[in-house]
């Protein structure tokens, strides 16, 4: 018997990913209490509950089943080496792995590794990349701190997270190659076993994402154009079933309401006010279904 109705989602307690995460779930209309101090939250207005950890740790409760969903790294999912789903990939905390040398480090490409001590926090997805190439090197994996390592002599060179750069150069650092792009995703145990109830919470939630996100990838666009121009007008805005239409008070002109992706917005804009578009009003869409 499935006792369990409700789904707990595994976030990271502090870091990078947390403000984001919870931020995608409380854009879901979730409603929910947290405090530093508290690793336990649940949602007052759907079947979900938290459980904030380290990050490394998500995909092994997920696939402990500790908890049923996370969010977490794509480099954290590949490093577990875990058979999860990605059930969404949230695009957001992206960056690359990348190898990293002191100065004076003559690289031109992975060959110039070989026999070298590679200090990383992902020796998993280095070793698959250097065998890949052929590479035999000496990984020196450490939990933290990764930049240091040349300097005090543990290892030649690094593989570690880049966003900017910046901290590499401080520490006396070239980023010489990229390896790997990771950002966030969301992940679950590929099969929920006969919890039936908790996969259609997860359906719910992803469909509650995806009708947010969808919003944010459109406007709302309204305007007023000579009758005549409708058609071309149509053309312009593409991409859809038929906009609406409202007749003004003025017979020779309408008033034109449609959705536009974010995308295409400016050109757009700029193709409609050169048709005689007057008013263009652009508003954000908050929810939007399929
Ligand atoms: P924890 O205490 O939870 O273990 P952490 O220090 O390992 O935290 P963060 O630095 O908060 O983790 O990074 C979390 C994730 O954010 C990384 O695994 C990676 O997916 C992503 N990320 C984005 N930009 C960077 C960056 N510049 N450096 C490191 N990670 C980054
Ligand atoms: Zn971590």
């Amino acid at each position: 018997m499935c006792e369990e109705k409700r789904l707990r989602i595994a976030i990271q307690k502090s870091g990078r990913l947390s403000e984001k995460s919870l931020g995608i779930i409380r854009s879901c209309g979730i409603d929910f209490q947290t405090d530093e101090r508290v690793l336990r939250s649940s949602a007052s207005n759907f079947p979900l509950d938290f459980i904030f950890v380290r990050d490394d740790d998500i995909p092994t409760y997920v696939y402990d089943n500790v908890a049923d969903i996370g969010i977490v790294g794509r480099n954290e999912l590949d490093e577990s080496g875990y058979a999860l789903d990605v059930v969404r990939d949230l695009g957001f905390a992206s960056c690359r792995l990348s190898i990293a040398v002191p100065v004076d480090f003559t690289y031109t490409s992975l060959k110039c590794l070989e026999g070298r001590r590679i200090a990383t926090s992902y020796p998993r997805i280095l070793s698959s990349i250097l065998e890949k190439n052929g590479v035999s090197a000496s990984l020196v994996t450490v939990s933290g701190s990764v930049e240091i390592t040349p300097a005090i002599g543990i290892a030649d060179c690094i593989c570690d997270l880049v966003s900017t750069g910046t901290t590499l150069k401080m520490n006396g650092l070239r980023e010489v190659e990229e390896i790997y792009r990771t950002s966030a995703v969301m992940i679950a145990r590929k099969d929920f076993g006969c919890e039936i109830e908790k996969k259609s919470i997860l359906d719910r939630l992803l469909v509650r994402m995806d009708t947010v996100n969808n919003a944010k990838k459109k406007k709302y666009v309204l305007f007023n154009l000579p009758s005549v121009k409708l058609d071309e007008a149509a053309r312009i805005i593409g991409g859809m079933k038929s906009p609406t239409v409202t007749p003004l008070l003025d017979k020779d002109w309408v008033s034109v309401q449609s959705v536009v992706s974010e995308d295409r917005f400016w050109s757009v804009f700029e193709d409609l006010r050169n048709l005689g578009a007057e008013g263009i009003l652009v508003m954000p869409i908050e929810k939007m279904s399929d």
